[in-house]
């Protein structure tokens, strides 16, 4: 059997490794001509660490981002709403990364290029379209340095070419723009000196306006990390600036709107202004949709579940589709089959989760604490009861398959070959 997958995203690379390590031969074709580490940063869940440590990347991920240890919310005056353990500290086998999304990348490229040959990983192509004939797939690209078109089939392809998916548009041609959620995100990645014990993601403030801050690597300084930050807030602006990860903004709009953020440990402010380059991204998302797979074409990742980044799912997700999708092709030789597999078992959840995020996903306890007492809080047991505050957590975890019991008891998507590697960190 041999796959073509489409984009050399987290997702794409991601089954591209997974799909090697189960004997299936696979190409990836990726748009951008030459890849570089764009972005700033992302969360790997230990749902997705497992699956990554499964493939033999444990170490690097250990040496590259931050194991973090604790998430904690906060209103907007810095007081303390919820705090709860995350990765090993929460009783998963398997840490929770943060990490820089472009160092992911690469550190996934370069694995790509060493186990599946480069002349198999192949940058510089976008996919124009597709069909499918006689138990084939025949995908058609445009690149290579010039307008020049190629073809390529295969038994399967894969959509893995994120929010602006060319496959999923071939799927629903009438689907139109991602959707607005009339919201900003300014994000930035500065050295700067850590906070609350250097392993913790905080997020303070509520629904209109607020801040997600944390270490993703290593600093420069002693007693520094690599840290990103996000700063999102509602705006009136009605039409939907182009989505890119990578369009660079002026800091004024940030600086003014965040200007009275300076939390006890943490000087908001100071982080915009000594921010090198700050990007500005609206917060989209799509509707979910009927089915991801038709016939010998399946979707993964972006491509199939664009979300808001609530809950910091998308990255890790994305990981989880790629080896969900692997087993259902190990599950049975008919391709068919096995895309409908993967699309029942991953699909409703993560048509779920992509809803709860639109409300706020586990963040919602911080909306209740802004509505009940906008002016801050002696104590947050007097605004928010325990019981409402573990509600709206526990949920959206179980919903997104998060909880620890259920990630360390599940068996493996791909049979392990007892590598040292396979073994859980954390046991
Ligand atoms: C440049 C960039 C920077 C990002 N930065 C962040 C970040 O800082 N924080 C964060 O949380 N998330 C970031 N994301 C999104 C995040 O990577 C995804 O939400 C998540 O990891 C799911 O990954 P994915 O592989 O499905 O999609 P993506 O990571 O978006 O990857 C899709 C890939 O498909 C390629 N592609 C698109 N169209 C075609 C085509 N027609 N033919 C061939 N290839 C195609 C794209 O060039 C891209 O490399 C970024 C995405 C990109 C593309």
């Amino acid at each position: 059997m041999k796959v073509i997958v489409v984009g050399g995203g987290i997702g794409g690379l991601s089954l591209a490794l997974s799909l090697h390590q189960a004997g299936i031969a696979v190409r990836v074709y990726e748009a951008v001509g030459e890849l570089v580490p764009l972005g700033v940063g992302i969360n790997l869940q230990p749902t997705a660490v497992r699956e990554l440590t499964e493939l033999g990347l444990a170490d690097e991920l250990a040496r590259t981002g931050i194991a973090t240890q604790r998430l904690s919310y906060f209103n907007k005056f810095g007081q303390s709403i919820w705090s709860e353990p995350r990765g090993l500290s929460a009783g998963y086998k398997w840490p929770q990364y943060s990490i820089h999304r472009g160092q992911l990348q690469m550190l996934l490229l370069r694995t790509v290029r060493e186990r599946i040959g480069r002349d198999n990983v192949r940058s510089g192509w976008r996919l124009i379209s597709f069909a499918q004939d006689g138990g084939r797939v025949i995908a058609t690209f445009k690149g290579g340095g010039s307008a020049t078109s190629a073809a390529d089939d295969a038994d399967i392809l894969v959509g893995a070419d994120g929010i602006y998916s060319t496959v999923r548009r071939q799927l629903y041609v009438d689907e139109g723009e991602p959707r607005f959620a009339q919201q900003l995100l300014w994000r930035g990645a500065i050295d700067a000196e850590s906070f609350l014990g250097g392993a913790t993601m905080i997020i303070a403030g509520h629904f209109d306006q607020r801040i997600v801050v944390y270490p993703m690597g290593r600093g420069a300084k002693a007693g520094h990390l690599l840290t990103n930050w996000v700063c999102q807030m509602t705006v009136s602006d009605r039409s939907l600036p182009r989505e890119d990860w990578n369009r660079k903004a002026g800091k004024d709009r940030a600086l003014a709107a965040f200007a009275r953020w300076r939390l006890p440990w943490l000087d908001m402010p100071a982080l915009i202004r000594d921010t090198p380059d700050v990007y500005e991204f609206p917060l989209v998302d799509r509707d979910p949709v009927q089915a991801w797979s038709f016939g010998r074409v399946t979707l993964i990742g972006d491509a199939a579940h664009p979300m808001h980044p609530t809950g910091s799912q998308a990255g890790s997700q994305a990981v989880v589709d790629a080896r969900a999708l692997t087993a259902a092709l190990l599950a049975t030789t008919d391709p068919i089959e096995a895309l409908a597999r993967y699309d029942a078992e991953r699909r409703p959840a993560m048509n779920e989760v992509t809803l709860r995020n639109r409300r706020f996903g586990p963040e919602a306890a911080m909306q209740l604490a802004e509505e009940r007492a906008p002016g801050g809080f002696d104590r947050i047991e007097d605004v928010v009861s325990r019981d409402e505050l573990e509600a709206a957590v526990a949920s959206f975890s179980s919903a997104a398959g998060l909880d620890a019991a259920v990630v360390n008891s599940r068996p493996s998507f791909v049979p392990l070959t007892g590598q040292p590697d396979h073994e859980p960190t954390g046991s």
